[in-house]
């Protein structure tokens, strides 16, 4: 088998610890390039820059390894790669490790898992990789035991194949390899947001506003991968970007149009 060519992106910015392992864990199972936006995209959704140019530049990550970066969003780097920045196809997209779980309704905005639905538009693999970090956890964050999933994941991943026009996305929860349960296939559970708008003033007394609150909780329902996260599985959600309703299809057809 030829090697594969992995494309490693995320959401959190080049110099971010969970891209690194990630890195370095992809290695080994074929020719990894980086292109990866230059600063924090988080909860940017999924974007296509048209308004400006986008420009790329040589990095190194902290291992010294070579890297580009970018301007743009993830899923602009995953469409610079994919329509020739980078000479050689791309095989597979690898998003993350993004240090806070992407589940329910996050994944619509979530830059991490854009970034692999923007590899599925184009035609290629994508599996978008986040850390169940614990809500009350500041310390330095440890991605190892993460990123040894994700290898065993897109190890199985590549021997079976996938479809190209389908996204995993995963969570794993966060803790050493020996507190991580197995994996779990999961379906996209609800999240709930308990957002609030602040209002505050500036110095000239003009008011700015912040989306604020406590951090989202979800509904714990069977087979989700709250489910799953809060048993200490991985979360393994095969996501379609097929939206439609398909349940309203029959009773829309049935009103006078
Ligand atoms: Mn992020």
């Amino acid at each position: 088998m030829a090697e594969k060519h992995i494309l490693v992106t995320n959401d959190d910015g080049v110099t971010a610890p969970g891209l690194l392992a990630l890195v370095q864990e992809m290695r080994p199972l074929g020719k990894v390039s980086v292109l990866a936006p230059d600063h924090n995209w988080s909860a940017s959704g999924h974007v296509k820059t048209l308004e400006r140019p986008l420009r790329v530049r040589q990095t190194q990550l902290a291992d010294g390894s070579s890297a580009w970066c970018t301007d743009g969003a993830p899923s602009d780097c995953v469409a610079l790669a994919s329509l020739g920045f980078l000479p050689e196809k791309i095989d597979l997209v690898v998003s993350g490790i993004n240090p806070n779980a992407n589940i329910g309704h996050d994944v619509t905005y979530s830059g991490t898992v854009t970034a692999a639905m923007e590899a599925a538009i184009a035609g290629i693999n994508g599996i978008a990789f986040s850390l169940d970090r614990p809500e009350d956890y500041n310390g330095v964050i440890d991605y190892a035991p993460a990123a040894r999933v994700a290898a065993r994941v897109i190890k199985l991943f590549m021997e079976r194949g996938f479809p190209v026009d389908l996204v995993l996305n995963v969570n794993i929860p966060y803790g050493q390899d020996d507190e991580i349960n197995g994996c779990r296939i999961t379906r996209q559970g609800l999240r709930i947001y308990r957002d609030e708008l602040i209002r505050r003033q500036d110095p000239r007394g003009r008011p700015y506003y912040w989306i604020g609150g406590d951090t989202p909780t979800g509904v714990v329902g069977e087979g989700t991968e709250f489910d799953a996260l809060q048993a200490g599985y991985v979360s393994i959600t095969p996501l379609q970007l097929d939206l439609t309703a398909h349940t309203m299809l029959e009773p829309l057809k049935k009103w006078e149009w």
